[in-house]
């Protein structure tokens, strides 16, 4: 599990559907899976075209 004081802080990153977040040994990095965009933005993220809210009700994935 992830130490949550290692997250990444992302800005608008931290709550969209496209966030999928990256542990390494000494830190956290963003990877955006929106098509078209940067793989890896600069992050804070401010703004965004391809935000969407993510669901923080959805059930957590096993495995
Ligand atoms: S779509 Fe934008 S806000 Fe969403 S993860 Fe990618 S860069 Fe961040």
């Amino acid at each position: 599990m992830t130490d949550p004081r290692r997250r990444a802080l992302a800005g608008l990153c931290d709550n969209c559907a496209h966030q999928r977040l990256v542990p390494t040994r000494t830190s956290v990095f963003t990877m955006c899976e929106a098509e078209g965009l940067p793989r890896y933005p600069a992050v804070p993220v401010m703004r965004c075209r391809g935000f969407a809210q993510k669901d923080w009700t959805e059930p957590k994935r096993e495995g």
